[in-house]
């Protein structure tokens, strides 16, 4: 263990640096962002020596959990044999065609040609460039729409952030670029508050059609969804929601994207999101769990009719990124997937830690102040409400209360984060059953703690 100076690191943190998505005058005013030196199984420990649960797998990526010396290792020997090489100009490296042939494997089907990247907003940036080529190439190049949903996360790049559907987002730059359409999203609690699910998630899916009637359908390159919506909340589909919207897309030849960028590699019990909901795309994107997040590295499926098409061209397809199939990514990947495989962890999260999770976290529907819970998979999410029994806020206005009771937890040593006023939860696949147990428990403790406060609230 490394000694560091933590009072000059977090005096530097403010002279020099500037964290992703963040509030620069709270840091500033806080003296500098909490650091975090090291980290073993689910465990993350800060410069002060706290121990805190992880109870995001990081940024919704650490799956197969901190301390994995092999992963190192393999790091290490690659870095010594072949540290770099380029994808571009007709060259390959020996970890990225065993990766791309091993995620092909695992996405089965028509999923069989792999284009690499390393994030996930980059992932998303090669389907937004390569569907509009696409188009161009069948003699379609008036099917240029995209269609997404509000509150989607697809990414922070110009691309990625337009695809997504956050508003606090499209505020800043001008966004989104034109040719990107939003419809509802299937978020039952907030849009469907009592709703029989069926109807509800008719209703949500029916919106998909109506906006490709309205812009017209031979306008409409692709659908573009998360299986689960991760940074938008944990929004759960009702069932019956994917099915009607890959019927929809295929009725009016659209591309269906499946943004798998959380939920792929196991997040749901199942290897993609796709599986698990019972759709197919065409294009799949995924990032943070291919590597579990100890290198980056994202990945962008496409179908083999794709592939035949852009193989039908005499013309190059001109995108790709200096660390394309980057070696090093790609072998610690490699090797993070094989773990995932060793280890059964997809089987886990199905059929052990998975279930124990959904029961433990719905331990807290008899909590005054929770609304609702949901789980799929190992994703949570826990609706704080002022009123039991409706999706009434604190204070009357959304994003009051999550903030309140996300600071109890951490302080409780429980990492999650609060999206406007619910809990979320993305656990390492590894985490073990006491520790969801104390998971459940510090958030039970942070939102008795957060009562009070949250009462003046209502009186204020
Ligand atoms: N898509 C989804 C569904 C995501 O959750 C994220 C990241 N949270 C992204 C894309 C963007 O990934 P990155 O931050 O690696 O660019």
């Amino acid at each position: 263990m490394r000694n560091h100076d933590i009072t000059e690191l977090r005096r530097q943190d403010v002279a020099h640096h500037l964290p992703a998505q963040a509030n620069y005058r709270l840091i500033a005013d806080m003296g500098g962002s909490r650091i975090i030196t090291r980290a073993e199984g689910s465990t993350i420990w800060d410069g002060d020596g706290n121990a805190i649960l992880d109870g995001m797998a990081g940024l919704w990526c650490v799956d197969v959990g901190y301390g994995r010396k092999e992963l190192a290792e393999v790091a290490y020997e690659q870095m010594l044999e072949l540290p770099y090489y380029n994808s571009f100009f007709r060259t390959a490296t020996v970890p990225a065609i065993a990766l791309a042939a091993k995620v092909a494997g695992l996405l089965g089907g028509e999923l069989q040609h792999i284009f690499f990247n390393s994030s996930g907003s980059e992932a998303n940036d090669t389907v937004f460039r390569l569907v509009r080529h696409y188009w161009t190439l069948k003699g379609r190049p008036e099917r240029r729409i995209f269609i997404s949903r509000h509150n989607a996360y697809h990414g922070s790049t110009v691309a990625g952030a337009s695809l997504g559907g956050m508003a606090a987002m499209h505020a800043q730059g001008g966004l989104p670029i034109p040719g990107i359409e939003h419809v509802m999203q299937p978020y039952a609690f907030n849009e469907g508050f009592g709703e029989e699910a069926e109807a509800f998630a008719a209703r949500a899916a029916d919106a998909v059609e109506a906006r490709i009637l309205a812009v017209g359908p031979d306008n409409v390159a692709a659908f573009i969804g998360e299986p689960v919506q991760g940074a938008g909340g944990v929004i759960v589909p009702p069932p019956g929601y994917w099915p009607r919207v890959e019927a929809i897309c295929r009725k009016y030849g659209i591309l269906l994207v499946s943004d798998e960028v959380i939920c792929g590699f196991g997040r749901l019990g199942r290897w993609f999101g796709f599986q698990h909901f019972g759709y197919t795309p065409d294009i799949v994107a995924m990032a943070k769990g291919l590597s579990s997040g100890y290198l980056p590295i994202s990945a962008t499926a496409v179908s083999r009719e794709i592939v035949e098409t852009l193989r039908a061209s005499d013309r190059d397809f001109v995108h790709g990124y200096t660390y394309s199939g980057h070696p090093v990514s790609a072998a610690v990947a490699l090797r993070n997937l094989e773990i995932i495989e060793r280890e059964k962890l997809v089987d886990r999260v199905a059929h052990d830690i998975g279930p124990h999770f959904a029961r433990a976290v719905a331990s807290l529907d008899d909590h005054p102040l929770v609304g609702e819970t949901r789980t799929c998979g190992l994703l949570g999410a826990i609706e704080i409400v002022a009123e039991k029994g409706t999706n009434r806020r604190f204070g009357g206005a959304e994003g009051a209360a999550g903030p309140v009771v996300r600071d109890a937890c951490i302080a409780g040593g429980l990492m999650v984060r609060a999206i406007r006023d619910s809990i979320v939860m993305c656990p390492p696949f590894v985490i073990t059953h006491a520790e969801v147990d104390r998971m459940v428990a510090i958030i039970r403790a942070a939102l008795d703690e957060a009562a009070l406060a949250l009462a003046a609230l209502e009186t204020a």
